[in-house]
């Protein structure tokens, strides 16, 4: 077990969910983790931290019942386990069926050496620029056979405390995909070596490999699953901020669904069956000691959902919300609110004084 997905179980494709209660019940531990994971990101004075609140405060923190359907209000970012595993379902549905018809699929890795906090930056750009060159060959070289699907991902070395931004990619075709490493080697003759690079079969299930997460958010610590630490988090996702997680070559999805892949929001304005009291408008709110969305009129839990031994652990792992300490929540939940009242949005306790460089404009809450 080596990541948080594998902790949180299986992400389904949106269209084979067809039990709103099972599709609840599997958001509690990424609630849970999420906010864990939000909580301790708002400590820091980071250009996100109004981001990192949002996820803390609303993402999928109220659900609202009403005309017998369930809807809540999601943060979108990649930091979140719930957003991270509704975008994940999206992109299995829509890529899923387009490499079932590639001519062979290959699962390939590019990487370049690991780098310092100060380099990620100019490492990022460096690669992306030389993937974009490597792009106009393959298109040259192999015209509407070249077809692949590429996922940026981070990682951070805490023994080293280096970082180590890679590519990975689903390709149409062998020669396709060993030319793709032969073009990387030859463009990187310094900073890249043989050993780092891979290539092997893939296959439909690949694809969830290929999409699973941006960046590790649980590592293996002293005492079983820890959080990658936190400022190292918080830098990677300020480097990686606005650049689009996945990059398709060779092919184009229709607009409408390209532009819902391709949003940094995820919106709920359909909603999903409720199950419970269906008549009844009713507000669930999250209860971190519940694990689960409670109705506060009746006490009434709306999933039932039983922590696993793993949950547990880790839940114990990351310790306590460091924000609730400092910071009061809001008092009125009752309906999911888009602007945090002001005084939610001060610096609470800084980790790091300094760790306030900027390499993109701080973000308001949307
Ligand atoms: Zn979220």
């Amino acid at each position: 077990m080596d990541n948080l997905q594998n902790i949180l179980g299986d992400v389904q494709p949106i269209t084979k969910i067809i039990d709103p209660q099972i599709s609840l019940l599997k958001r509690v531990p990424r609630r849970l983790i999420s906010r864990k994971l939000a909580a301790q990101l708002c400590t820091l004075d980071s250009p996100l931290k109004h981001a990192y609140r949002l996820t803390y405060y609303e993402c999928s923190e109220n659900i609202l019942q009403s005309d017998g359907r369930h809807r809540t209000k999601f943060c979108g970012y990649a930091w979140c386990s719930v957003c991270s595993a509704i975008r994940m379902g999206r992109n299995i549905d829509t890529y899923a069926p387009i490499i079932t018809d590639w001519n062979g699929l290959w699962f390939v890795t590019l990487t370049l050496r690991t780098v310092t906090r100060e380099q990620l930056p100019m490492r990022i750009a460096e690669m992306s620029r030389r993937f974009g060159n490597l792009n106009q060959t393959m298109v040259r070289r192999f015209g509407p056979d070249w077809k692949a699907i590429r996922k940026r991902e981070t990682s951070y070395n805490r023994v080293h405390d280096t970082y180590h931004h890679h590519y990975h990619l689903i390709i149409q075709g062998e020669e396709q995909a060993r030319a793709v490493v032969a073009l990387w080697l030859s463009m990187s003759q310094h900073d890249a070596g043989h050993l780092g690079q891979d290539i092997r079969p893939a296959d439909k299930g690949s694809l969830t490999e290929l999409l699973k997460y941006t960046s590790k958010l649980v590592v293996d610590g002293k005492n079983g699953k820890e959080f990658t630490p936190v400022p190292a988090l918080d830098w990677i996702f300020q480097c990686m901020r606005r650049k689009p997680a996945i990059t398709r070559y060779g092919f184009k999805l229709p607009k409408d669904v390209a532009d819902v892949l391709d949003s940094e929001t995820i919106t709920d304005t359909v909603g999903t069956m409720a199950w419970k009291h269906v008549e009844e408008t009713i507000t669930w709110k999250f209860d971190v000691d519940m694990m689960d969305w409670v109705n506060h009129v009746t006490g009434e839990c709306l999933t039932e959902y039983e922590p696993s031994p793993e949950i547990i652990e880790l839940q114990k792992n990351v310790g306590p919300d460091p924000i609730v300490s400092v910071v009061p929540e809001p008092s009125n939940h009752a309906v999911p609110s888009v602007l945090v009242p002001s005084m939610y949005l001060q610096p609470t306790v800084s980790l790091r004084p300094n760790f306030s460089q900027t390499i993109i404009d701080p973000m308001g809450v949307p």
